[in-house]
């Protein structure tokens, strides 16, 4: 009796032992882990040349007028080569103007570029008519549809309140901005949007969208997870797609809104 006694206890013992063991084997796979995703291990440097890295090498990037010397030209004045309309890929029948902008023909249709595109940096300049009509989302409401889903409001809001998730700069029912920092009506207005993609994997979802926006150099999205395509109507949902175009937004109601100078550098 005293031997089984003793048996059961070393083999208990034993037992707590190696899980005891296990547990610590896991614990130092963990931190292993964690050390070798971290950028800075091993012993602190003690020269400045330590810690000095000499590649990659930027590329170098030059600007012409403003424009990146990497950057894709989508609208310069000079014709509508990289776009169509929407609706049938036919020719844009959008205003060219002589100081090489282009207007929104109302009601002929939201117009998007030829290429498609995925994560980008796009500057885009666009102004509201200066002869002011209509009220809230109904004066000079156009938009931004980034890959045809995501849409960056504009709008002329000057003196003109509407819903703030649906005003200029709004990620489209979805993000507020974080501030209203519109040129008079009437003047040209720039954005610069950094966006991300939202990946996806067998149709699934595996990493939303991000998009980061500055209006007239004034930051009013940051980084700000888009929860889906927007929706006039309903919520936010995700379908899964690859690279798409970038849709200008005829809102059919004589918005008469102008955009310029809009070039894209791919991330
Ligand atoms: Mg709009």
């Amino acid at each position: 009796m005293r031997y089984f006694l003793l048996a059961t206890l070393l083999f208990l013992f034993s037992t707590c032992k190696e899980n005891a063991q296990n547990l610590s084997s896991e614990k130092n796979d963990i931190e292993k882990e964690q050390l070798e995703n971290e950028k800075y291990i091993g012993e602190e440097p003690t020269s400045p040349e330590a810690t000095e890295v000499y590649e990659p090498i930027p590329p170098k990037v030059t600007l012409n007028n403003g424009v990146p010397s990497d950057a894709i030209v989508l609208f310069d004045g000079n014709g509508f080569d990289e776009w169509v309309h929407t609706a049938d890929s036919t020719a844009v029948q959008w205003h060219s103007n002589a100081d090489g902008s282009m207007t929104v023909k109302d009601k002929t249709g939201n117009i998007q570029t030829r290429r498609n595109f995925g994560d980008m940096q796009l500057h885009i300049e666009w102004k509201s008519p200066a002869v002011v009509k209509n009220e809230g989302q109904a004066r000079a409401n156009s938009g931004i549809f980034i890959q045809q889903r995501y849409e960056i409001q504009v709008l002329d809001n000057n003196d003109n309140p509407t819903y703030p998730n649906g005003q200029v700069g709004a990620v489209y029912k979805q993000s507020i901005p974080l501030a209203m920092a519109s040129a008079p009506t009437g003047e040209w207005n720039s954005y610069d949007i950094i966006f991300h993609a939202p990946k996806f994997e067998n149709e699934e979802l595996k990493q939303p969208a991000f998009v980061t926006v500055l209006h007239n150099g004034v930051l009013i999205q940051d980084h700000f997870e888009i929860e889906g395509t927007i929706q006039y109507i309903g919520w936010p949902k995700y379908e899964a797609h690859g690279k798409a175009p970038i849709v200008l937004q005829d809102h059919q109601d004589d918005s008469r809104v102008s955009y310029r100078n809009i070039w894209v550098r791919e991330l």
